[in-house]
């Protein structure tokens, strides 16, 4: 399956769980494997707290510390930061899947992860059954 997220903002996380889990049920698949996949430089996936939004937002603002839109970059294009905290949250995850749930601990999320948007971005999913 191939999804498009429209994000809104240059950087933001957007909680994709949802969407992972209705890509589960319409499976109908009961035990496997979920394979996500980000065919993009300057966006990631990652799995994180979706209780309190303000872990998103530290994680995010603990980025742009430590990566700062300007600074010290080569990348003629301008948007250095984005691929560096790209290649640091990763372009693909993988989740269980057990009695047709994902399994995720009690406060993990998915996270659509944008750093040089907004954009039309796109996501794969890939449900492998057992
Ligand atoms: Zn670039």
């Amino acid at each position: 399956m191939i999804y498009t997220i429209k994000t809104k903002r240059p950087q933001e996380f957007i909680d994709v769980t949802g969407m992972i889990s209705d890509a589960v049920s319409k499976s109908s698949v009961q035990n496997g494997i979920a394979a996500i996949f980000v065919p993009h430089t300057t966006a990631g996936i990652t799995i994180n707290e979706n209780a309190d939004p303000n872990v998103v937002r530290d994680i995010l603002n603990s980025l742009n510390k430590t990566y700062p839109v300007e600074g010290d970059y080569m990348h003629s294009e301008g948007n250095s930061h984005a691929h560096i905290k790209a290649s640091l949250m990763g372009s693909s995850c993988m989740v269980l899947i057990r009695d047709g749930s994902l399994v995720l601990g009690t406060w993990q999320g998915i996270y659509f992860c944008e750093f040089d948007g907004p954009r039309n971005r796109k996501l794969f999913v890939k449900i492998i059954k057992d």
